[in-house]
């Protein structure tokens, strides 16, 4: 597989004069109303390589709402702070149902399929309040992220927290569905301020590429670097990642694909080559299932040209 920085550069360059010539470019999420006013007409692919060098094209230095690609680092957070004892409430297979999906909820007495659908997210934040209130849950999870990423410039967008405080009726059901089976224990309200605010953080492709280090390089920022969390936390979550970050697109990604990626409404979606890179990539428009049209198209050009992929013996 291809390791020469040159060469991923060209590779970079080439994706995104492709990407910036494609015509179809989905439909940007409109359910969330400060999320409709993005224009769709942007693109983003970051790497960082082992070394820590970046390799960046497109809209790189653009923030953007993260979404549901903070629920990577929720569910980090909230293993570090409750260990295993995290899967009583959550499980880890495939929903084969959208992101926002009630229906498995009263099959399974109110467990969700698995941490990256919005049921499973919201018991994970639930989790983290467990012994926190949400001004210092929300706290700890920007700064895992500013720390992951190297870079205090991170933030929550309030106007995109504030939108989806005031449409969030789905996930609102969601929560006091789980709350009614004891899934999670504080108050929905509570819960679901915490979650809109932890999707409403905002980075640029470069930062969430950074972010991701962790994911890509054994559970540490770099090759032998600082640690953020145990090694067998990392592959957990890519495990997670490769079989449920994408909702009912997720055997979709990981056969195009085959890396582990986790997407967002947003149009961000965080990709991870273990041993290589850890991967961002940005755009707003999105298909059918909820990821990013572009995003999908350009990681799996990427994963063509370098050959990185979770079941190649290179
Ligand atoms: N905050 C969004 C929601 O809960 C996240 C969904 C997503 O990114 O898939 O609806």
């Amino acid at each position: 597989s291809v390791t020469d920085p040159e060469r991923l550069r060209e590779i970079v360059e080439e994706i995104c004069d492709a990407m910036t010539a494609e015509t179809e470019r989905g439909r940007v999420a409109d359910y969330i109303p400060q999320l409709a006013d993005v224009d769709p007409d942007q693109f983003a692919l970051a790497l960082v390589l082992p070394d820590g060098a970046v390799i960046a094209g497109g809209d790189a230095d653009t923030r953007f709402s993260i979404q549901s690609v903070s629920k990577v680092f929720a569910l980090a957070v909230a293993l570090g702070r409750v260990g295993d004892a995290l899967w009583n409430r959550v499980g880890r297979e495939p929903s084969g149902d959208p992101f926002n999906s009630i229906v498995q909820l009263e099959h399974e007495r109110g467990i969700p399929r698995n941490p990256f659908i919005n049921a499973g997210a919201i018991a994970v934040t639930d989790a983290i309040l467990a012994r926190s209130e949400p001004r210092e849950a929300l706290g700890q999870i920007l700064q895992f992220v500013r720390f992951l990423a190297g870079d205090d410039d991170i933030a929550i967008d309030p106007a995109v927290a504030k939108s989806e405080t005031a449409s969030g009726w789905r996930n609102a059901a969601l929560a006091n569905f789980m709350r009614d089976f004891g899934t999670i224990q504080r108050h929905p309200d509570k819960v679901l301020g915490t979650y809109f605010h932890q999707c409403a953080i905002a980075m640029t492709a470069r930062q969430l590429a950074h972010a991701g280090r962790f994911l890509a390089f054994d559970g540490s920022l770099s090759p032998g670097g600082s640690r953020a969390i145990a090694p067998r936390m990392a592959r957990q979550i890519n495990a997670l990642m490769l079989t449920c970050g994408h909702y009912d697109g997720s055997g979709e990604f990981a056969f195009r694909v085959g890396l582990p990626g986790k997407s967002g409404v947003g149009g961000g979606i965080l990709a991870v080559a273990p041993g290589r890179a850890a991967i961002a990539c940005w755009s707003p428009g999105l298909n059918a299932v909820g990821n990013s049209h572009l995003a999908s198209i350009a990681l799996e050009m990427l994963a063509d040209r370098t050959g990185w992929s979770v079941f190649a013996a290179n």
